[in-house]
């Protein structure tokens, strides 16, 4: 009997690569022996061709499926739809420009139809062709996820994996939005086993996470898994207390026994400012969470589909 398998591909302003993507991925899985394969695009609102270059190649192969969506929502909604949308019994997700090789998919399947696990994320050997700066906010982004959350997420580990039919039922079932797609699965737990690989270059066009982006989504990413910051948040709250209270007791001392008065401002001064900014940081933090609170009271879905072909 044959395995079905759902390729998941977000994909934003990719016309110049979208082609060649879906050539490389259908050749590998043509050439995997007793494998259904479905090749399932999300097409995150992008603004060049990469819709129209879409909806030609799932006019000639029908196993493409492909779902637009009404704007461009970001990586992980266009993950989450993916998942969302897979009717097969495992699903591969992998980046469009890949960076992530294709040509894994056999030895991943092969690895997962021996070791009786439920997932396999793939793990970085090295990253070519990334700038200096990307690898180092990577590396420090993982790490800091890895202190401050509650389960723990695989190291440099992207989305590239595969997930079986149990994983993706757990994941379809969750409620909550914003997804961090790589830690909810990490949460759902199971059996799940690393695979290291070497990742490539960006095969053509240029990274659609600037700056911005990339804050925004290591921001998602403990403000949604960890509550440790706000442990933070009180204690530095209370180190502060302190200090001012030795200080407080400081004062008193000089005033009434080596008669000298405060002198100058600039100690004082300190103090205020250093006490203000950390009540702005502890509001700052905590205002994060509540807005996080007001995202999930909405309910708003994670994304609106325009329109779906091959389905
Ligand atoms: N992507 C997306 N929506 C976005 C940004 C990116 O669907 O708003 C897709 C993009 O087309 C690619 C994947 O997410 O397939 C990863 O993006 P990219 O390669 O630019 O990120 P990087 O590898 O530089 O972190
Ligand atoms: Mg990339």
């Amino acid at each position: 009997m044959s395995q079905t398998l759902t390729i998941i591909i977000p994909c934003y302003n990719e016309e110049l690569l979208i082609e060649k993507t879906y050539q490389r991925v259908n050749d590998v899985i043509n050439s995997l022996p007793n494998l259904d394969g479905t090749i399932l695009f999300i097409n995150d609102g992008s603004k060049d061709k990469t819709a129209e270059k879409l909806n030609i190649i799932a006019s000639n192969d029908a196993k493409v499926q492909v779902i637009h969506f009404s704007r461009n929502f970001g990586h992980q909604p266009a993950v989450t739809a993916g998942i969302n949308n897979t009717l097969t019994d495992l699903a591969i997700i992998i980046d469009a420009d890949l960076q992530d090789p294709p040509e894994l998919f056999g030895e991943m399947l092969d690895l997962y139809n021996s070791s009786k696990c439920n997932s396999i994320y793939c793990v970085r050997k090295t990253r070519k062709g990334e700038t200096f700066f990307k690898k180092i906010t990577a590396k420090y982004f993982y790490k800091i996820m890895d202190r401050l959350s509650e389960v723990p997420i695989p190291l440099d580990t992207g989305d590239f994996r595969l997930i079986d039919k149990i994983i993706i039922n757990e994941f379809k079932n969750l409620t909550e939005k914003n997804k961090f797609v790589r830690g909810l699965i990490s949460w759902i737990g199971f059996v799940q086993i690393p695979f290291y690989y070497e990742r490539d270059e960006r095969l053509a066009g240029e990274t659609k996470y600037p700056m911005k982006k990339m804050i925004r989504f290591a921001l998602n990413g403990i403000l949604y898994f960890s509550k440790k910051p706000l442990k933070l948040a009180i204690q530095m709250g209370l180190l502060s207390t302190m200090v001012a209270f030795v200080f407080f007791v400081y004062i008193l001392y000089g005033y009434f026994y080596s008669g000298q008065t405060v002198a100058g401002w600039a100690s004082t001064l300190t103090i205020v400012v250093f006490f203000g900014g950390i009540q702005l940081l502890t509001i700052g933090l905590v205002a994060q969470y509540i807005a996080n609170i007001f995202d999930e009271v909405k309910g708003r879905p994670d994304y609106i589909i325009a329109n779906k072909v091959n389905f």
